[in-house]
């Protein structure tokens, strides 16, 4: 009969003398008591964003464009790093492996990064993912951050309040109207909000910010008056 270990049952210190911990990003050994989910290595190299990024889109300079958050419906940005090197290493991880620790550290620093009054009033809202996905992976990366923000910062989180639709399947034997639906993005406000309404969106990486701003326009059409958004990442 093989022998089984039911990871559930095993205390997590006896855990990590069975299975000693390792770096998420590049697998080196990450000693739990010091060194957290990442190695010293990494955590040395993480690209921290500069004081001063710009408060409605978080980049540290704007190009030729301009602001590209001056015709999306948040009212403020904030990010921690940018979205390079072991950030995005650490990112992948986050969305592949779903790791609580890893969720852990990005949501204390993104909560250790925030001016007082950046949560004031706001529920804590994650960006929601598509049902498909979160059905694949059993977890969600933006839900796991919302619920450290919302914890560390003593915001009431608001799970569930934005759903996405549209189809994220496979595209190979896919109707045409598939096709097309598979390119929209539809979030949806799940029940009205009431005034003086004010929310945080938290997910881990701020791209081109149109995710974002088809979250915030939700959210403004069921009564919200500010709309900031909260991310680990900022690409630039
Ligand atoms: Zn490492
Ligand atoms: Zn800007």
């Amino acid at each position: 009969m093989p022998w089984r270990v039911s990871v559930g049952l095993v205390p997590s210190r006896v855990l990590s003398l069975l299975v000693p911990p390792t770096c998420w990003v590049c697998g080196a050994p990450a000693p739990a008591s010091v060194a957290g989910p990442l190695c010293a290595a990494c955590r040395r190299t993480l690209p921290w964003l500069p004081a001063g990024c710009c408060p409605r889109c978080a980049l540290p300079a704007h190009g030729r464009g301009g602001c590209p958050a001056a015709r999306q419906a948040f009212d403020a940005a904030r990010s921690v790093v940018a979205y390079e090197g072991v950030a995005s290493a650490a990112v992948r991880a986050l969305k592949d492996r779903g790791g609580v620790r890893l969720a852990a550290m990005m949501g204390a620093q993104m909560a250790a990064s925030l001016p007082p009054e950046f949560l004031r009033g706001a529920r804590i809202v994650p960006v929601p993912a598509h049902p498909f996905r979160r059905r694949v992976r059993g977890f969600d990366a933006a839900a796991l951050l919302a619920a450290e923000v919302a914890a560390r910062c003593d915001r009431p989180l608001d799970a569930d309040l934005l759903r996405r639709r549209g189809w994220r399947g496979r595209q190979r034997g896919a109707s045409r109207a598939e096709r097309l639906a598979a390119g929209r993005l539809v979030i949806e406000l799940r029940r009205p909000i009431p005034p003086p309404a004010v929310a945080a969106l938290v997910d881990d990486v701020h791209t081109t910010g149109a995710t974002l701003h088809a979250c915030a326009m939700a959210l403004r059409t069921g009564g919200c008056e500010r709309v900031v958004a909260l991310t680990w990442a900022r690409a630039l």
